[in-house]
């Protein structure tokens, strides 16, 4: 097939279509002066690729739509179309997969890959109309006709990378429905009475957060605005408003605390100064484990179910993830074209699929990449 394609954007998901289509049949156009912006910053600069534990579960997303891309070109997939290609990541933190020195190893990849297509950069799309059959694609340097379009323009978290809305307001020119979107993978804000975690900043302990039913374990890192950290980020994904609970000490066993002649900020198992913190706010002293009362017990087993509601998040500037996006009920599962308009495509974060921490979304935007680049090279994996 001797389509032309645009693509908009040249970030992880574009990169990798870029790389799978056929060579000089696309022409990718990315707003900044180089492509992958936030693969360079990803994973605290080493890039958290996949994970070696994959299932729809881990996404927010409609199962049956997430599940034929990550089946066709899974985490083993990448990891062996990595492979071929020189780079082996690394596993970390049990099921991670990251680069083994820097996030510029897979970039360096993509680009090398990539480059028997056209790039712009530092060329922004303004907009994309169809007439006669064929796309037509406004710039702010030119205009470009094309035979498909693929928007891989990401969401909306972290616009100094470059993010912007031009992937939903293409896709709603095209009568597609947007669902809500929303900063994803973010830390708290915090309401009056938790103030206090504030002063605790840069503490971190190990929690279970449990919000509209699903629980979300790890770190929690008390933050200068907040609550950061894992846990946080996670639980993000299915807060919408109202209250959380969380678990300051999971599976800590009360029974042999009022044996103990310790005190109390020696027995719990958080960082000392988030134990005096709390034991002051429960306006208990700390005092010994054997000379806690049954009425001062219960207070302290509070801290197993501690709800609060949030104040807010810190908001798209600090997001990982952007929530929601073009809607999958309008998008075929195994090619990610449009069931509005033929040839356009939309492939990673724009749409309303949004992975959980530990690799997730950039298995998304390549799984997603590899169905739409199957569609105009016809083969498997
Ligand atoms: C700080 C941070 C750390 C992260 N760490 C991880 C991690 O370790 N693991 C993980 O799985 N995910 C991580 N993510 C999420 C991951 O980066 C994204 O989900 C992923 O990059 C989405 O890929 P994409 O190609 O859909 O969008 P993007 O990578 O965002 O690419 C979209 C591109 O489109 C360009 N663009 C936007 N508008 C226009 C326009 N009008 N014209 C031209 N170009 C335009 C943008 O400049 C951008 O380069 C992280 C995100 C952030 C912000």
């Amino acid at each position: 097939m001797n389509k032309q394609i645009v693509i908009i954007g040249g970030g992880a998901s574009a990169l990798m279509l870029a790389s799978l289509l056929p060579k000089k049949s696309a022409t990718v156009i990315e707003k900044n002066a180089a492509p992958g912006a936030k693969i360079v910053v990803s994973g605290g600069g080493k890039c958290n690729i996949t994970n070696a534990v994959m299932s729809p579960d881990f996404f927010l997303a409609d199962t049956s739509f997430v599940t034929p891309a990550l089946e066709a070109f899974n985490e083993k997939d990448l990891l062996r179309w990595l492979k071929r290609r020189g780079l082996e990541p690394v596993l970390k933190k049990g099921s991670q997969y990251f680069c083994k020195e820097s996030s510029r190893e897979l970039l360096s990849l993509l680009q090398k890959e990539s480059r028997k297509q056209t790039f712009f950069y530092s060329e922004t799309v303004l907009s994309v109309n169809k007439r006669e059959g064929h796309f037509y694609i406004k710039t702010d340097k030119r205009m470009l006709t094309a035979d498909a379009v693929m928007v891989a323009s990401g969401g909306l978290s972290f616009p100094r990378l470059g993010a912007g809305g031009i992937g939903y307001e293409i896709a709603g020119h095209f009568g597609h429905n947007i669902v809500k979107t929303a900063p994803g993978l973010v830390g708290f804000t915090v309401q009056k009475e938790q103030f206090f975690f504030k002063e605790l900043s840069g503490a971190s302990t190990e929690v279970v957060i449990t919000v509209n039913g699903q629980k979300c374990k790890g770190s929690l890192l008390f933050a200068h605005k907040g609550i950061s950290g894992p846990a946080v980020l996670d639980a993000s994904l299915y807060w919408e408003k109202g209250k959380m609970e969380i678990d300051f000490l999971p599976g800590f066993s009360w029974e042999s605390i009022r044996k103990s002649p310790k005190q109390l900020s020696s027995l719990l198992p958080m960082p000392k100064r988030v134990t005096k913190a709390f034991l002051l706010q429960l306006k208990l002293h700390d005092k010994t484990g054997n000379r806690i009362t049954d009425r001062e017990l219960l207070i302290l087993k509070g801290l197993n179910h501690y709800s609060f509601a949030p104040a807010g998040t810190f908001g798209y500037s600090k997001a990982e993830v952007t929530k929601g996006g073009v809607d999958t009920t309008e998008v075929d599962s195994r090619t990610m074209m449009s069931k509005k308009c033929e040839g356009l495509f939309f492939t990673g974060e724009v749409l309303d699929v949004t992975g959980r921490l530990g690799g997730y979304n950039f298995q998304w935007a390549f799984s997603s990449a590899a169905s739409c680049a199957r569609f105009f090279t016809g083969r498997q994996r």
